[in-house]
């Protein structure tokens, strides 16, 4: 499973990382993906974060 952000989405409310550090952090104002192959150990903070952010800028793929 990988992650990407919508940078033109993102409005940056800073949930993502408080739900998972290990995957998002902010950087000038918006969230992005530290790294974009997300560990198993992380797959449901990062499923949670996909559904709690307000502009649904947050990306599941393969
Ligand atoms: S939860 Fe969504 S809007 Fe909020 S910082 Fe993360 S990507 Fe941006």
């Amino acid at each position: 499973m990988k992650v990407r952000i919508n940078d033109a989405e993102c409005i940056g409310c800073g949930l993502c990382p408080q739900i998972s550090a290990e995957v998002f952090r902010m950087t000038g104002g918006i969230a992005e993906v530290i790294n974009e192959e997300v560990a198993e150990a992380d797959e449901e903070n990062v499923r949670e974060a996909v559904e709690c952010c307000p502009t649904e800028a947050i990306e599941l793929f393969d």
